[in-house]
């Protein structure tokens, strides 16, 4: 497994020319996660991306890649960090005819020739499973996105009836269920993991991360935005985990955020662990005091 950061800084971190003129990017906090194994785009490799915020066509380029390259997309909650690039997923992929071979299969006619997408779904036909890509999220993340996505992607040209699934293969997470994904001679199992990120009133913003643990035995945490430590269950977590991909706010405290202050009084043993990230601008550590403050463009294999 292959952990990419598209981006390590906060939904409005932004980014500065430099003195040549130069235009250095700040991109938001999404991963990208590549298995060795079968995709639907290619043969060689499953990419998977872990939140899709606004900026995500531009931080995938960052890695050569395109909308079009990522075979799943996971979504943790419904800021726009994470989930502003949905319309830009759903459209360029579902118009796209020559999104894998299954969906050129698909399209072509007795004839031998290609339909067109739009012809299809005016006739009622769904596109198969195979041929889009898969989305996945906890239920109640998804239910969420699709009331935020829905205004710009209900409604297709001639076509009556519309949800999240005519444009992905979609996956809906339970809680302590896990999810298995295959890479090499590994097997990772994949499990939602419930973080507090925002609290309004008596309501609770919809938010989970994802913990990977393999059959080797690694146990790869991503809490994803969340206050630190929240809810307190989260501690064993953190404490059975042997790298935290860990939220960190370096400005003034919004409260729904993990703050470097906050994280730096924590147990020795913990920070260790903590890749820390999410922030806007690099928070000032000390040398071992974590295992590391991620930069954009680092990679990880485990
Ligand atoms: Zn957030």
């Amino acid at each position: 497994m292959k952990v990419t950061a598209l981006g390590v800084y906060s939904a409005f971190a932004t980014g500065e020319y430099q003195e040549n003129g130069l235009y250095k990017p700040k991109w938001q906090s999404n991963f990208l996660i590549e298995f060795n194994a079968k995709g639907k785009v290619r043969d060689s490799v499953y990419r998977f991306v872990l939140d899709f915020g606004t900026d995500i066509r531009h931080s995938l380029m960052g890695c050569g890649l395109k909308l079009a390259d990522i075979d799943g997309w996971y979504c943790s909650h419904p800021h726009a960090d994470h989930i502003g690039g949905m319309e830009g997923i759903a459209l360029s992929t579902i118009f796209n005819p020559f999104w894998n071979s299954v969906k050129v299969e698909w399209l072509k006619n007795e004839d031998g020739e290609m339909d067109t997408v739009n012809d299809r779904l005016f006739d009622s036909r769904h596109i198969p499973n195979e041929a889009k890509p898969s989305l996945w999220g906890h239920k109640s993340v998804l239910d969420e996105l699709w009331m935020a996505a829905a205004p710009g992607l209900r409604t297709i040209q001639g076509v009556q009836s519309v949800s999240l699934s005519t444009y992905f293969d979609v996956h809906p997470m339970k809680s302590n269920e896990n999810y298995i994904f295959q890479d090499g001679d590994k097997t990772w199992e994949v499990d939602t993991v419930l973080s507090t990120h925002v609290l309004a009133g008596t309501a609770l913003m919809p938010s989970y991360g994802l913990r990977f643990r393999s059959s080797q035995g690694h146990n790869i945490l991503f809490p994803t935005d969340t206050l630190w430590m929240m809810p307190p269950n989260m501690v064993g977590f953190y404490k059975r985990a042997q790298v935290i991909y860990q939220d960190c706010e370096t400005g003034p405290k919004s409260g729904v955020h993990s703050h470097i202050d906050d994280i730096r009084m924590v147990d020795p043993a913990i920070k260790k662990k903590c890749y820390l990230y999410h922030y806007s601008t690099e928070p000032k550590v000390e040398e071992g005091e974590f295992l590391g403050v991620l930069k954009q463009g680092e990679t990880h294999e485990y």
